[in-house]
C-alpha cells in the first residue's frame, strides 16, 4: 500500500525539521505530514557542520529581520550562549568600517566602535596593525544540535513521521496529488511537497517539474586548532571587516574559517588542504598565538539563491510545490522565524508577533520571474 500524506517535506536538516514542526503545530491533528531524508540520519549535511554562531549582521541587511525575529525563540529556549562579536580592521580601513556601519544603520543591530585599546582588551595578542573594531554585544553561540533535536522532537510529538534512507528520485503530479518515488524505499503520495533539500534544492525542484531558481552550493571550511596560549572561554567571535576569515573559541580550542566560497555540486563536502593553509596564514596575521595542531577539519555546503536571500513560498508555475531553500550561511540563526513564516505562507495563516515585520517580497520565489537561471 502506498502511504498518502497531506504534506511531504524533503530533507531533515534544520530547514525541514523546523518547518515540519511549525506546520504540524499549526495544523489540524488529522493533517498527515512526513519528512523524507535521503541519509541514514537527520543533520548529516550542512546542519551538522555549522560554525554555530548567531551574528546579527550575517547574511546582509535583508537577512537581519529574520535573524532578529528569531532571537527571542532562541534565547527563551536556552539555545544561545552570549559571546559577543568583533569585526576587526587594520589601520587605513576606516572607510570600510564606516561603510559597514552605514550598511546596517537602521537595521536594528547594536554595534559599537572600539579603538585599539578596546580591541586589545577583548582580543589579547592581536597584532599591532589591527587598530579598530566594531563590536556586536548580541552575538552568541548557538547549540545547533539541541535546536535541531528540539524541532525534530516537536515534529514527532505533533505526529510527523520521519523516514530516513528515503531519497527522492522522481515525482509525478497526478490530479492534485504528487506520487513520490524513493527507489528501493518505495513510494508515497502527498498533496504538497516542501523542498527543504539544502544543496539539492534545485535538483528536487527539477524532479518535480518546477523550474530551478539557481540555488548554488558554496563550500565553506572550518579547522579546529589547538593554540598556545589556550583561548579564554569568553573571547569574542572575531571576523575581519573585509570578510576573509572568522574564528571563535570552542571549549579550549579555536574554530577558524578562511570564509571560503568555492562553488560545488551538491555532495558530501570535504575540506581541501589549500583552504586550511589559507585559513592558518590569515590567522597568523591576526594574533601572535602559536598554533600547536590542526586537530580537526571539515567543510559543508552553504546554498545561495542568485540574490543570496532565502526562497520561501509556493512555486508560481508548479501546483503543490513549496520552496524552503537557500538558507545560505544563516539557516540556523534564522530557523525559528523562517519556519514559522514558511508554515504561515503554506497554510495561508495570518502572521503573528514573530513574523509580522517580515517582507515576503524579499523571499518569494516570484522575484526570479519565469526565466530559467543562467
Ligand atoms: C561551515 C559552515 C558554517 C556555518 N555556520 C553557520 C552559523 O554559524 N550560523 C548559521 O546560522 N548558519 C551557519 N551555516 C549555515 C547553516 O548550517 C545552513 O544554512 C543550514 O544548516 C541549512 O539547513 P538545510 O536544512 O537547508 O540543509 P541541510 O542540513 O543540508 O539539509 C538538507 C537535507 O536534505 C536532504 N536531501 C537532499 N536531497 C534529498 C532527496 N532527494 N531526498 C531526500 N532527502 C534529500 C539531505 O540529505 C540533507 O539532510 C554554516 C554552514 C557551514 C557549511
Amino acid at each position: 500500500m502506498i502511504e498518502t500524506y497531506d504534506i511531504a517535506v524533503i530533507g531533515a536538516g534544520m530547514a525541514g525539521a523546523s518547518i515540519a514542526a511549525e506546520l504540524a503545530d499549526a495544523s489540524d491533528p488529522n493533517v498527515r505530514i512526513a519528512i523524507f531524508e535521503g541519509e541514514d540520519y537527520p543533520g548529516h549535511h550542512t546542519t551538522g557542520r555549522s560554525a554555530a554562531f548567531r551574528e546579527e549582521c550575517y547574511g546582509g541587511p535583508d537577512v537581519v529581520p529574520l535573524t532578529l525575529a528569531s532571537g527571542d525563540y532562541l534565547r527563551e529556549g536556552g539555545f544561545l550562549t552570549p559571546r559577543g562579536g568583533l569585526y576587526i580592521a587594520r589601520e587605513g580601513q576606516e572607510g570600510e568600517v564606516e561603510a559597514f556601519r552605514q550598511r546596517f544603520a537602521g537595521a536594528g543591530v547594536e554595534m559599537n566602535r572600539l579603538d585599539r585599546a578596546g580591541l586589545e582588551a577583548r582580543l589579547p595578542g592581536v597584532r599591532a596593525e589591527w587598530t579598530q573594531a566594531l563590536s556586536q554585544p548580541n552575538c552568541a553561540d548557538i547549540d545547533v544540535a539541541a535546536l535541531h533535536q528540539h524541532y525534530l522532537g516537536r515534529a514527532k510529538a505533533a505526529g510527523v513521521t520521519l523516514l530516513v534512507r528515503h531519497r527522492l528520485h522522481g515525482a509525478t503530479h497526478e490530479g492534485d496529488q504528487w506520487r513520490l518515488d524513493f527507489g528501493a524505499a518505495g513510494e508515497a503520495k502527498a498533496a504538497i511537497v516542501v523542498d527543504a533539500a539544502g544543496a539539492w534544492a534545485d535538483r528536487v525542484a527539477a524532479m518535480c517539474g518546477a523550474r530551478p531558481v539557481g540555488i548554488q552550493p558554496l563550500r565553506r571550511t572550518v579547522a579546529q586548532l589547538r593554540v598556545d596560549p589556550l583561548p579564554a572561554a569568553d573571547l569574542p567571535l572575531t571576523l575581519d571587516i573585509a570578510g576573509d576569515f572568522y574564528f571563535r573559541p570552542d571549549t579550549g580550542r579555536i574554530w577558524l574559517s578562511p570564509h571560503d566560497e568555492t562553488p560545488s555540486e551538491p555532495c558530501d563536502a570535504a575540506p581541501e588542504e589549500y583552504d586550511i593553509a589559507v585559513a592558518i596564514a590569515r590567522f597568523e596575521e591576526v594574533v601572535d598565538w602559536r598554533i600547536e595542531a590542526v586537530e580537526r577539519k571539515w567543510a559543508g555546503l552553504r546554498s545561495f539563491s542568485p540574490d543570496r536571500l532565502p526562497v520561501y513560498g509556493f512555486d508560481q508555475q508548479r501546483d503543490g510545490f513549496f520552496w524552503f531553500a537557500g538558507q545560505g550561511g544563516f539557516g540556523i540563526q534564522t530557523a525559528p522565524a523562517a519556519a514559522r513564516f514558511g508554515a504561515q505562507l503554506l497554510l495561508g495563516d495570518p502572521r503573528d508577533a514573530m513574523t509580522q515585520n517580515l517582507d515576503h517580497g524579499l523571499y518569494s520565489p516570484e522575484r526570479f520571474g519565469s526565466e530559467s537561471p543562467a
